[in-house]
């Protein structure tokens, strides 16, 4: 059977104000929640609310703020893995060519020397390659692909970000006229 289903979004409602690094500005950026009931529909008759979802948009571009993710961190996961790879196989080879005085790669020309300059470049190039992967998890870092939590200093909730009132509380603050939480983190 043929079923067409999917979701609405109800009630949208600006519910909380928080900075993140916004991958379309390319900047740090106040990001605008917009709560909406989430409902599932069935032929596009609304069945079953599902639950309360969080939207974000960036205050100054109305995008989502993640919307020109390229990387996430868990992708490097692979790379850093192979270069571990090639640093142990680097070093068995050094440690075996040491132990027997023979190249352990090398097929007919077992000579030391090779042993040695196989381990060698094995190791050279694990460690050029892990340190590459660190340094695109590092700028992967700074652009905020985590969250924002690295570059991004959080509001101070010190006062509404939107109308600029005095915030009472230091403790999930709050603007009541605004009706936002101020996430401090
Ligand atoms: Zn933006
Ligand atoms: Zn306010």
């Amino acid at each position: 059977m043929f079923l067409i289903h999917g979701h609405y979004k109800f009630l949208p409602k600006r519910s909380a104000v928080r900075n993140v690094w916004c991958t379309v500005c390319k900047q740090p950026r106040l990001a605008i929640g917009v709560r909406s009931l989430l409902v599932i529909h069935l032929f596009w008759i609304p069945v079953l609310p599902v639950a309360r979802v969080t939207d974000w948009v960036c205050a100054s571009c109305r995008n989502n703020p993640k919307a020109h993710l390229t990387a996430r961190p868990s992708a490097m996961r692979w790379p850093l893995v192979l270069a571990g790879i090639l640093l142990v196989a680097g070093l068995w080879v050094l440690l075996e060519t040491i132990r027997t005085g023979e190249d352990p790669l090398g097929v007919k020309d077992k000579r030391m020397s090779g042993g040695i300059a196989g381990g060698l470049a094995l190791l050279m190039v694990g460690t050029l390659f892990g340190w590459q992967v660190r340094r695109q998890l590092r700028r992967t870092a700074e652009l905020g692909f985590d969250d924002g939590k690295a570059a991004v200093a959080p509001l101070s909730g010190d006062t509404c970000p939107l109308c600029g009132e005095l915030m009472l509380t230091r403790d999930n603050p709050r603007c009541e006229s605004c009706q936002v939480d101020i996430q401090t983190r």
